[in-house]
């Protein structure tokens, strides 16, 4: 009873119209370089016109067929060996990519689809089929140089938006940023940080004597020497104009303090260039400390507070470190404090 219907038996078999085609035709007429290569030595046993025109070579002149391994890298060799190898032992082709030198000495970057074929006398060819991709590698290049350049770019930028220009330090910004982190870590945690406000001593006499140039040069190396002084975790920031802070996470009032008061030395020890005529004979600053949890209860207070020390640190002679516990335990300075910040 097996294939009652005498229709499935009658059909004609029609072979697919591939297989009526020509391979030569095919061959000759492809567009792209195609060798067929001696599957055990790799030689070059035919090639079709436009491998002949691309590589400029007459495929009747066994003697003058070009070396395909010519100008490729070690590693390119050892791939383009290993597609060959594998291709002898897999039906479906193998791509690699491969910079190649063509007869007038063009480098062409060439997609290789790489296969066994079976030929009608028993014997096995390696198909070599170059597709050109140059082109497509070069805008693939000029896309990633491009992407590079726009994030060297934004990079730059992004630098530029937190760093003060003069100084080079961070600017305050991003010091802002920095003990928000700061802040919201250590109120987290249980931790604690401090902040140090820094203000130059009678840096408009400096300026008035020396010029806004020279003061700038002395602001730069006044960041730079607080920048040298603190520890890497520290951050130094300009505040703006001769004022500077510096963010000093895991840190309470005393070790601040101990900080501020090692940077106020250093700052008095620089040989900072016609400082000589500065009222006190020197270059110093004033400064202010105040820490978290202990003075104050957000990061907005502790700044304040640290700020309210360097107005007493002024107003008691300059060239000295007041911290906030300090402050206030002296009713009257703390109050005289808080009218000057306003
Ligand atoms: P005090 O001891 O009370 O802090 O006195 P001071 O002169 O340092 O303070 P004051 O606030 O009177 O003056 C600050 C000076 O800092 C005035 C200003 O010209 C100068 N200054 C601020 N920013 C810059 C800057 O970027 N470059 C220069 N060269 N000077 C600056
Ligand atoms: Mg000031
Ligand atoms: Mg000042």
């Amino acid at each position: 009873m097996s294939n009652s219907n005498p229709s499935v038996n009658t059909l004609p078999q029609t072979p697919a119209r591939s297989a009526l085609a020509s391979y030569a035709d095919l061959f000759e007429r492809l567009i792209d370089p195609v060798f067929l290569l001696d599957s055990e030595s790799g030689r070059i046993m035919d090639a079709n016109a436009t491998a002949e025109r691309v590589f400029d070579f007459d495929k009747s002149h066994p003697d003058e067929h070009p070396d395909l391994y010519k100008g490729m890298r070690d590693d390119e060799k050892g791939r383009f060996e290993q597609a060959l190898r594998i291709a002898r032992r897999r039906y479906y082709p193998r791509q690699i990519r491969i910079w190649m030198t063509a007869g007038s000495g063009a480098r062409i970057y060439y997609e290789a689809s790489v296969c066994a074929l079976d030929l009608t006398d028993k014997t096995t060819v390696i198909q070599v089929i170059l597709r050109d991709k140059t082109r497509e590698y070069e805008a693939e290049q000029s896309a990633r140089r491009y992407l590079e350049e726009v994030q060297t770019m934004n990079r730059k930028l992004e630098e530029l938006s937190i760093t003060d220009e003069m100084t080079k330090v961070a600017n305050f910004r991003r010091f802002k940023q920095l003990l928000a982190l700061e802040h919201e870590r250590a109120e987290r945690l249980g931790g604690q940080y401090a902040v140090i406000f820094c203000d130059i001593d009678h840096f408009k006499a400096y300026n008035d004597r020396n010029g806004h140039p020279s003061g700038d040069d002395l602001l730069r190396v006044f960041s730079a020497t607080l920048r040298e002084s603190c520890r890497m975790v520290d951050v130094v920031a300009r505040y703006g104009g001769e004022e500077f802070v510096v963010l000093c996470p895991e840190t309470d009032e005393k070790g601040a303090t101990g900080l501020a008061e090692r940077l106020r030395v250093t700052i008095e020890a620089v040989r900072f260039s016609d400082v000589e005529h500065q009222p006190l004979g020197f270059l110093s600053m004033s400064v202010g400390v105040a820490s978290f949890p202990e003075n104050a209860r957000t990061q907005d207070e502790v700044l304040k507070k640290a700020d309210l020390g360097v107005y007493r640190s002024k107003a008691t002679g300059r060239n000295r470190v007041t911290n906030y516990s300090t402050l206030a335990q002296d009713p009257a300075a703390l109050a005289e404090a808080l009218k000057k910040a306003g």
